[in-house]
């Protein structure tokens, strides 16, 4: 039943529409916005509009971004020499709140997945290949421990052990299935610092 006006209930809608939204948050948001000073709603509806628009991935590491370069690859500070393999970039930024990580990334946008019928050609492999023609001294095998992580995780230690570049995997105290992203910054470290050589 339609409590509301149309448009206000299209409102609702939309918004749980995003992941993590249930239709209580969703109220509750569209309920905010309604009240907002019309020029605040303008700037945030102008943000999504510019951010989408202007959203590209890295010419490096192919992580989402509004610039050429991301901010961690045109740093100067970090460590261009060990890559960190990761399948999104929620899971750079989980393993960024860690701030102990001194390398770079590079994110796939996804996992290999033979039955969603996801290959090596769909995620960002080749892009990642490039990069290690470069110095490279070691790339950290950070995918999930979800079946298409271990099986993503696998598939590039053999590609990459002829080039002679040390690969190792982060250690398996990630819980089995987890999203990086839901795992707490002592966990990742701990993982990160256990790793194994593949
Ligand atoms: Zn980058």
């Amino acid at each position: 039943m339609d409590y509301f006006s149309g448009r206000i209930s299209d409102l609702i809608e939309q918004l749980g529409s995003l992941p993590g939204i249930g239709r209580k948050t969703a109220q509750r948001l569209a309920f905010h916005i309604v009240s907002m000073p019309e020029e605040k709603v303008k700037k945030l509806s102008d943000v999504l509009i510019e951010t989408r628009r202007n959203v590209r991935y890295c010419r490096e590491c192919c992580t989402l971004t509004d610039a050429e370069l991301c901010p961690i690859c045109s740093s100067p500070k970090r460590d261009k020499r060990v890559i960190m393999v990761v399948e999104t970039p929620r899971d750079l930024a989980a393993y960024e709140k860690t701030g102990k990580f001194t390398g770079v990334y590079h994110v796939l946008h996804g996992a290999i997945s033979p039955m969603l019928g996801i290959g090596p050609d769909d995620i960002r492999l080749k892009e990642l290949m490039r990069r290690l023609e470069g110095d490279v001294q070691e790339v950290i095998i950070a995918t999930n421990s979800s079946l298409e992580g271990e099986t993503t995780a696998m598939y590039i230690s053999r590609l990459i052990k002829p080039t002679g570049i040390r690969v190792t995997r982060i250690a398996s105290g990630v819980p089995v299935g987890g999203d990086l992203e839901n795992i707490d910054e002592v966990t990742l470290l701990r993982a990160l610092e256990g790793r194994t050589q593949l």
